[in-house]
């Protein structure tokens, strides 16, 4: 099956060609179907499976570019998500210029106000932020048309409900409701029926065909010795990319720390730090630049990297659906992976629960031996010594041909978003086609040129009229 066969618009398939999508994935080919048709589904589907393109694809084909209001809201558990999901609607919808917002806690209020001042077609945003906007009226909800619920069952493990459904009240009745979510619990389904009119049910089963190809295994090992055998083990297995995760974000700090001393290439992620310093951890970790990311279960959901060859449980978690979602950071996108969990003697109880809960037994692995870990160790020094191969990001080609231009004029001389295009579709050699996402602030502007026009505008912009004045125009700096 092919992305044409839903009959999408011409800008919206192209997108989805540069970004390397050749065939939609199963959850793909039977929710954008589903959405386009504008009704109501209810999805239980994991990370990992494209679902953020099934609902990404559809809205961005369904929202009226001309509407100035926001269309479409996605809400997401964590920030990191939002960032995540935006970034994907956004290149999806970049050659219809579909603008995306993500708004979450910890970032300044004002700013984000700002923002929605312009024209936003899709906001994504974790539930406490997104409520304070409504209620103070900084995020217009009269033209809401979809609603996208993602992750709901860890929305509710993190104790939103209430504001979901707070949220759910203030949006216009006459709307089409997605609900993904990894498991379909009586809550989730109460949910569902409350909100959501004959929702279509969609299942992709964790069948083996669908279930990602990763090895699991446990070690049992007292706490004192954990970390000796976490260091045999990474020089045996000698991971390209890893994530360790710990309990408690004292752990994290600690263990960075002793990894660090001991020469690997670690960083941290953990609910404790600043939100600009996570989202700056993640973007290092996803272009490679270091080896070994140490985390709390904060980065456990959704986030979407690819080549993370092992999963370390460094401290067996204590929810058994946190084993699922932290393995389910490695073997993504058809890649193999490994998940090793170091568990004391004590917690054979979580271990079981997680067993159980994941349907069958880890295997037991004794420690490596001198004699494998001589064998391996010259290997392993030599990666230690080498910068990681850095990671490609999904949107790179997308965003290859794209320039950012900065003018030094905004809504105080008048100038809007059309004032732009008129006059720059005007260029010999440049079409509305060639310009992406404009962004007008109160004293400058910013706007997108795509398909490697950039030079071409930015030369006969410079000395160019918009709305009868000259603007001082540059490449914007990000
Ligand atoms: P998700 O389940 O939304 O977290 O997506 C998992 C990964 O699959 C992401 O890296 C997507 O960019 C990628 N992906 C989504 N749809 C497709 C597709 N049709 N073909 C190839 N990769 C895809």
């Amino acid at each position: 099956m092919h992305f044409k066969e839903f009959k999408l618009d011409e800008k919206i398939l192209r997108a989805i060609e540069q970004l390397g999508y050749t065939e939609p994935t199963e959850v793909q080919q039977k929710v954008i179907p589903v959405v386009l048709e504008k009704q109501d589904v209810l999805v239980k589907s994991k990370t990992g499976s494209g679902k953020t393109a099934s609902f990404a694809t559809p809205l961005c084909e369904l929202v009226d570019w001309e509407e100035n209001k926001p269309q479409a809201l996605v809400l997401t558990p964590t920030r990191e998500l939002a960032v995540q999901v935006q970034e994907d609607i956004t290149n999806i919808g970049r050659y219809k210029r579909i603008k995306g917002l993500a708004l979450y806690g910890k970032s300044p209020f004002a700013r984000q106000k700002l923002a929605l001042k312009q024209k936003t077609h899709v906001i994504v945003g974790t539930p406490g932020r997104v409520l304070d906007h409504i209620e103070k009226g900084t995020l217009d909800v009269s033209k809401m048309e979809y609603l996208v619920i993602d992750e709901a069952d860890e929305m509710l493990n993190m104790g939103f409900l209430e504001q979901v459904e707070s949220i759910i009240k203030l949006l216009p009745k006459a709307r089409t409701t997605m609900l993904f979510s990894a498991t379909l619990s009586d809550q989730i389904k109460k949910l569902s029926t409350k909100y959501m009119k004959q929702a279509v049910s969609i299942e992709i089963d964790a069948s083996e065909e669908n279930a990602p190809d990763i090895e699991h295994v446990k070690y049992v090992v007292v706490e004192e010795l954990k970390l000796s055998l976490l260091e045999k083990l990474t020089i045996v297995e000698n991971p390209d990319s890893c994530i360790i995760f710990c309990r408690t974000k004292e752990r994290v700090e600690q263990l960075v720390d002793v990894l660090d001393e001991k020469g690997y290439t670690a960083d941290k992620i953990h609910g404790g730090m600043m939100q600009e310093d996570r989202f700056e951890v993640m973007d290092d970790f996803r272009k490679g630049e270091f080896r070994y990311l140490i985390a709390t279960d904060v980065a456990a959901r959704g986030i979407d990297i690819d080549d993370i060859t092992h999963v370390i449980h460094y401290d067996v978690p204590l929810e058994e659906e946190s084993y699922v979602h932290r393995t389910g950071r490695t073997g993504r996108a058809g890649r193999s992976g490994k998940s090793i969990m170091l568990a004391t003697p004590f917690e054979d109880k979580f271990v079981r629960g997680i067993e159980s809960f994941i349907g069958f037994e880890i295997s037991t692995a004794s420690e490596p031996t001198k004699e494998e870990i001589v064998k391996s160790r010259a290997a392993f020094d030599v990666k230690m010594q080498e910068q990681p191969e850095a990671k490609k990001s999904k949107g790179e080609q997308l965003n290859a041909n794209i320039t950012k231009l900065y003018f030094n004029g905004g809504k105080k001389k008048k100038i809007r978003a059309v004032d732009f295009v008129g006059t720059i579709a005007k260029i010999e050699g440049i079409t509305a086609d060639d310009i992406g996402i404009i962004t007008i602030q109160d004293t400058v502007s910013y706007v997108e040129i795509l398909n490697g026009k950039g030079s071409l505008v930015l030369k006969n912009m410079r000395n160019t009229t918009v709305k009868g004045k000259l603007l001082k125009v540059h490449i914007a700096n990000k």
